[in-house]
């Protein structure tokens, strides 16, 4: 399994390829910048299966559409607020930057706490609920890595004061990670200066 990624030019959030080298799959998780991306898939021939969201804020999400256009079916996972969130501009606060996404597709899968979902070969995801920074946040685990969006930053304190902010539900949160993430590679939502486990 190979894991690399694109910090994408909306606050510097990262996308994340998670792929099997044997059989050119890939699971995608968090989506901005879609033109990188695409280069990326082509440079290595990745086939996408399926698009894992760890919360749907505008800045995690904006590529949507665009990666919606070349894989029209993909399934795309996400807890039930966050299926809430991808419906509302507001929510998903897209609204404010000019980018308004409302998506209702039936690709929208809905996952919660324990769920494991197949992603390729014999991996796949087992999903954590991490709510705080947002009532959508998912911790994925997938081997080795742990994908922990906005919920757990390295070094950065967690953003509770965004609507449906919890700082209660997110120091809970943070120290659920924190123990997961003890024998694992973080992989956190955004780009931060001086951290580089990958
Ligand atoms: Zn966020």
């Amino acid at each position: 399994m190979r894991v690399d990624y694109i910090v994408n030019s909306v606050f510097t959030s990262r996308t994340y390829i998670v792929s099997s080298e044997k059989t050119q799959q890939c699971v995608i998780v968090d989506v901005g910048d879609v033109e990188p991306l695409m280069e990326y898939l082509n440079n290595n021939q990745l086939k996408v299966m399926s698009l894992l969201l760890t919360h749907a804020h505008f800045d995690h999400i904006y590529g949507l559409p665009d990666l919606l256009k070349v894989y029209p079916n993909l399934p795309i996972y996400t807890n039930a607020f966050g299926v809430e969130a991808l419906g509302n501009e507001r929510v998903n606060m897209s609204r404010y930057h000019e980018m308004p996404i409302n998506y209702r597709g039936d690709n929208v899968r809905v996952v919660s706490e324990g769920n494991r979902i197949p992603l390729f070969e014999e991996m796949e995801a087992i999903c954590y609920e991490t709510p705080g920074h947002n009532p959508s946040c998912l911790t994925f685990e997938i081997g080795d890595y742990l994908f922990t969006g906005d919920a757990f930053i390295p070094g950065v304190a967690v953003v509770t004061n965004l609507p449906k902010g919890d700082k209660a539900l997110a120091e809970q949160s943070l120290k659920r990670i924190q123990l997961l993430a003890s024998d694992k590679t973080v992989c956190p939502g955004h780009e931060i200066e001086g951290f580089a486990e990958i």
